[in-house]
């Protein structure tokens, strides 16, 4: 069971925690949890500010936040609980404080100091929340995440690695279940093989559940959040969006690598290796609606499932006429890419040009320098992305015209239907997203003529054989 922040952002959220887990014990939990709401973005903060001489500001900046958790240990924790929680966080805040002085004596380490530093609200929520727990008469143990999750040395983005992880968790978290106590580990939070902390990427507590579920096997991986599972698209922009009762682990995949923020996109790998089903719920609504997300496809009614989308992308066009009849060219646009370790989402050819899209667009200038040798290059920033997802979108006829006329004045940059059979992708100015998508999901969720339309398509789909 994994909490995300907006589920432990003050005390009355760690005491729905609380409930949710102890009314499930029989279920043998094991718990997962984020920083409070606020934390990561205020350390990252701290971080930049120490990295430019401001020291005290971080300092400064960084109380406020040490202060919510000793005031959710006032009001929650027994005092015994409350003592040692304050040992905890008087150690952490020294820890922190310590890190950020090497920020401007160490730059080389600075990557490293700064896993350091953003560790400290995982390791905080994890031991204020078995706290809680205990306090509320449950049975919780603090188990440190960096003793199971062992990973390489990328920091802010390290990889697990799974034979050592597999070992580390199963020997950290099973001899507790079996003594009948609920393990509570940060998520998000790992260690290099070399013992020095490492993270897993902004988002990666969902990432640690999947990791933990599949190391022991769990029955189910479930995503507690403050939505009701996954919806039709981001309720930010479509509050009309509704909960996806079920999703294939493909489906779910593509929309959290699409940018709907409810999954982190490397959360369903573990899972689909597991064959463990992944349900996200709601913390505020336990009882209420839910999406269980598992390797069967199900066509929905109108095919298309869910509309997700990413904003801050940049798009890249090389032209060369040398590219036409020759090969290695593609290899060689790569080849920048990979040197700077930017990932591509997405790329679209044509004889004499190659356009992709970028979400990452740090160290542009030194790209663009290197892939002007190559042709012409062209730069477009302030775009977005939106990807339409559903089971047999490949072998719908008439999906991408409905797409397209939906949002036929609004100019489309870039295209991509096919690599995969789920999901049809493009790219638009940024400042006409909001516009697109809550268009796009009146079109496939919420005209009257939905119905209508989905009972050919519904047949269609069913006779087709390509899913
Ligand atoms: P947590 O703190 O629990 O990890 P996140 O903020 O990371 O929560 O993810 C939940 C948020 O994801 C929701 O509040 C919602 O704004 C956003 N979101 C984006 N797309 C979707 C979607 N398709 N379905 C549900 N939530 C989405
Ligand atoms: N606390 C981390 C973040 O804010 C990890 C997570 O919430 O999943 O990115
Ligand atoms: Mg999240």
């Amino acid at each position: 069971m994994k909490f995300g922040g907006s589920s432990v952002e003050d005390a009355g959220a760690f005491c729905r925690v609380a409930n949710i887990v102890g009314e499930r014990l029989e279920q043998r939990p094991v718990v997962v949890v984020s920083a409070m709401a606020g934390m990561t973005d205020a350390l990252l903060a701290a971080v930049a500010l120490a990295a430019n001489h401001r020291r005290v500001e971080a300092d400064t900046l960084l109380q406020p936040h040490f202060a919510r958790h000793a005031a959710v240990c006032e009001e929650l924790l027994t005092p015994a609980e409350a003592v040692q929680f304050k040992v905890t966080l008087e150690h952490h805040q020294e820890e922190v404080s310590t890190l950020l002085n090497s920020f401007s004596s160490d730059p080389s380490q600075r990557a490293a100091l700064k896993d350091g530093v953003l560790a400290t609200g995982e390791l905080l929520s994890s031991a204020l929340l078995s706290a809680v727990m205990r306090s509320s008469g449950i049975p919780a143990i603090t188990i440190d995440a960096q003793r199971c999750i062992v990973t390489d040395a990328e920091f802010g983005n390290a990889g697990p690695s799974l034979t050592e992880t597999t070992k580390q968790t199963q020997a950290e978290v099973l001899p507790v279940l079996r003594e009948l106590q609920v393990p509570v580990l940060g998520g998000f939070i790992a260690a290099s093989a070399s013992g020095q902390t490492t993270t897993l990427g902004r988002g990666g507590s969902d990432y640690t559940a999947s990791i933990v579920g599949a190391a022991i096997s769990a029955p189910e991986i479930q995503i507690w959040t403050d939505v009701p599972g996954v919806l039709t698209a981001d309720p930010r922009v479509v509050p009309r969006a509704v909960t996806i009762p079920r999703l294939s682990y493909d489906e779910a995949a593509e929309l959290a690598y699409f940018g709907a923020k409810v999954l982190h996109p490397k959360t369903i790998q573990p899972a689909v290796e597991g064959a463990i089903p992944v349900r996200i719920c709601n913390s505020r609504a336990p009882a209420g609606e839910s999406t269980l997300v598992c390797a069967e496809i199900e066509t929905a009614a109108q095919t298309v499932k869910a509309i997700a989308h990413k904003t801050g992308i940049t798009t890249v066009q090389v032209s060369s006429a040398r590219m036409l009849g020759a090969y290695g060219f593609l290899r060689a646009i790569f080849e920048v890419f990979d040197r700077h370790r930017k990932v591509v989402d997405v790329v679209t050819t044509s004889e004499v040009s190659v356009s992709l899209s970028l979400d990452d667009a740090s160290e542009l200038d030194a790209i663009v320098a290197e892939l002007e040798s190559l042709g012409t290059v062209s730069v477009e920033t302030e775009r977005a992305m939106i990807c339409v997802v559903g089971a047999g979108l490949r072998g719908t006829p008439g999906i991408a015209a409905r797409v397209f006329s939906t949002i036929s004045d609004i100019n489309v940059m870039l295209i991509s239907q096919g690599s995969s059979s789920i999901n049809l992708t493009f790219v638009i100015e940024e400042r006409q997203l909001n516009e697109a998508v809550r268009r796009l999901h009146e079109t496939f969720f919420e005209a009257e003529t939905v119905q209508e339309s989905t009972k050919a398509e519904r047949l269609k789909a069913a006779s087709s054989t390509v899913l």
